[in-house]
């Protein structure tokens, strides 16, 4: 209750729906036992495999500006601990989330099990490829930065659908996009604020170590 106050709407975060996700869903049940005691700091923290679950104000920035009201089918791209995806999962009707390390990908499906978040369905595999079995999408997030949107995912957007992603260097600090598709081959992009994620990789990402 206090991260969401403090943090969050406190930070200018104004969807009450995310709010109420937000106080609703608890972040330590998606951070490692030995991390629990900051689960509530705002800021990233470790999840293993050199990956991390993102600050929980740049989560509701992210959800906020996917324009939610409930019935929207979402893909995420980078699963993570599953935190986000149980987010989303309050705000629309299906959410596809996809991770391309498959020890994460199974610890966050047991996690939002846990939760009863039937309605979240994860995936292993490359996620700059989107997840085209349930395309097309009303939002697609982007929990990772890459050089570019991938085109897959453009594609796999509908119109009228939001897609909010980092762009930039792989390191350090990238660009928060939204991309709004306005008609068939009509993209409209915004630039929402600086962030700092880790890398997209894959075949439309950042190539594989
Ligand atoms: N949304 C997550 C959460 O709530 O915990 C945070 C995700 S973390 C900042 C970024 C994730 O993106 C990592 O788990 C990483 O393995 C994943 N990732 C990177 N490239 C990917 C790709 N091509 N496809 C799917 N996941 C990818």
């Amino acid at each position: 209750m206090e991260m969401v106050e403090r943090d969050i709407a406190g930070r200018g975060v104004r969807d009450a729906r995310v709010l109420a996700a937000m106080r609703d869903l608890p972040r330590e049940a998606f951070v490692p036992a030995s991390r629990r005691d900051q689960a509530y700091d705002d800021r990233p923290l470790p999840i293993g495999a050199r990956q991390t679950i993102s600050q929980p104000y740049i989560v509701a920035l992210m959800c906020e500006a996917l324009q939610l009201t409930g019935d929207e089918r979402v893909l995420e791209i980078g699963t993570g601990s599953g935190y986000a995806a149980a987010v989303l999962s309050r705000l629309a009707a299906q959410v596809d989330t996809v991770e391309r390390i498959p020890e994460l990908a199974e610890r966050a499906a047991r996690q939002l099990a846990e939760f009863k978040l039937n309605n979240v369905r994860v995936h292993s595999g490359d996620g700059t490829l989107g997840w085209s079995d349930a395309a097309p999408y009303d939002a697609i997030v982007v929990t990772a930065a890459g050089p570019d949107v991938p085109q897959a995912l453009l594609a796999q957007l509908a119109p009228g659908g939001r897609l909010v992603m980092p762009v930039g260097a792989s390191r350090g600090s990238q660009h928060l996009v939204r991309v709004t598709r306005e008609g068939q081959d009509d993209y409209r992009s915004e630039s929402l604020c600086e962030v700092a994620f880790v890398p997209l990789m894959g075949e439309q990402g950042w190539p594989e170590p």
